[in-house]
């Protein structure tokens, strides 16, 4: 079968033809529909998180259940259900007991600690596939699997509520679906902050009431401060330190800064200004079944509308290489199904 696979020589990743997986206990075969390329891909591929050479990546994969093993009772042939970078948690420790799988210590990761779904078959562990609603596109559904789930997660972390304003910083794969989640979900006003025109325009399109470009715009935080009075909550999907210093500055006293995004650097914070402002900052990764659950639902219902292009398989170097330079608009989405 055709698998994408992180391979450093080749400049991170690689089409190979790979052997098929086989299913355990508790697992399920699945025939991939489609997989998105998330930014994450591209960080694994380059080995920013431990290097995982020949390591099938994918973890917006979307396919039909083909066969099930042994035990197997959550699942049955012919459903279709998302491979989710939270792949697995063990089922007891405080996090899986308390409503905080993805921070699980024994936790597996689609495309990065396990093989993912940029490959024609892959294996679910059955109980952690979310299965996907009907009337939602397969490729629409592949986006939220990872970009959507994980800004829907992240906008209820920074407690967004109707009528108040939420920052979102970079207006990517995940930004342009943090936009959408936050305006026609929470019905927040939304201000959304990239250095590329293109992606504003695109942020503006699916409902951004603001959009402000970092590079044109001197003090962005002064910026966004008087626009808005400060905002309540801010979402920092954008792969940059500049993004996550300029976030501190856009918030109100009392708001909360939610980090996304995964730049290998630190942040500035001012411990005066957090400590007399009450400002909130938290890290928020994906979410967990219950949050894709709801995620896919907005989607289905038309709520959220997650822009796409499919593409073919053998583009994947492409694809990547396109991520790195940021020419992306929404997400490309690798497709499996010919
Ligand atoms: P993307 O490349 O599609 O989008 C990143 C966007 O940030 C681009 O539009 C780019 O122009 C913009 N940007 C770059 N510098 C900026 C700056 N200084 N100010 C404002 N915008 C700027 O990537 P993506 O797929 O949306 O992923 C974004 C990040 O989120 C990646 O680091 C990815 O690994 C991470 N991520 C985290 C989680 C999580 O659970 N926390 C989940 C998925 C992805
Ligand atoms: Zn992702
Ligand atoms: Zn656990």
């Amino acid at each position: 079968m055709k698998a994408v696979v992180v391979n450093q020589e080749s400049n991170g990743v690689e089409v190979v033809e790979h052997e098929m997986p086989t299913i355990g206990h508790g697992e399920a075969l699945v025939k991939v529909d489609c997989c998105g390329v998330c930014h994450t891909d591209l960080h694994v591929a380059h080995g920013d998180f431990g290097e995982v050479p020949g390591r099938i990546l994918g973890h917006e994969g979307i396919g039909i259940v083909e066969e099930i093993g042994e035990g197997v009772t959550s699942l049955k042939v012919g459903d279709r259900v998302s491979i989710a970078w939270f792949f697995e948690g063990c089922g007891h420790c405080e996090y899986c007991t308390t409503g905080r799988e993805t921070l699980c210590r024994s936790v597996k990761n689609a495309g990065y600690s396990v093989d993912g779904g940029m490959s024609e078959y892959a294996v679910v562990t059955a109980d952690y596939a979310v299965k996907v609603p009907d009337g939602l596109d397969s490729a629409q559904a592949s986006s939220i699997t990872c970009a959507g789930v994980t800004t829907y997660k992240a906008i209820k972390e920074a407690g967004a509520a109707p009528g108040q304003w939420i920052a979102v910083y970079g207006a990517g794969g995940l930004g342009n679906l943090a936009v959408q989640y936050a305006k026609k979900v929470f019905n927040a006003h939304v201000v959304a902050i990239d250095i590329n025109n293109d992606k504003l325009e695109l942020a503006k399109e699916v409902g951004a009431d603001l959009i402000v470009n970092g590079k044109e715009v001197e003090d962005v935080g002064a910026y966004i401060q008087e626009k808005t009075g400060g905002c309540h909550g801010v979402v920092v999907t954008a792969v940059s330190k500049v993004a996550f210093n300029q976030a501190i500055d856009s918030v109100r006293a009392g708001g909360t800064v939610v980090a996304v995004g995964l730049p290998s650097e630190y942040m500035d914070l001012s411990i005066v200004k957090t400590v007399l402002d009450g400002i909130r900052v938290v890290g928020s990764l994906v979410g967990t079944r219950k949050d894709l659950e709801e995620a896919f639902a907005f989607g289905a219902q038309g709520l959220v509308v997650p822009v796409v292009e499919k593409v073919s398989v053998d583009e994947a170097p492409e694809v990547f290489e396109q991520m790195e330079k940021g020419t992306i608009q929404g997400r490309k989405v690798l497709d499996f199904s010919k």
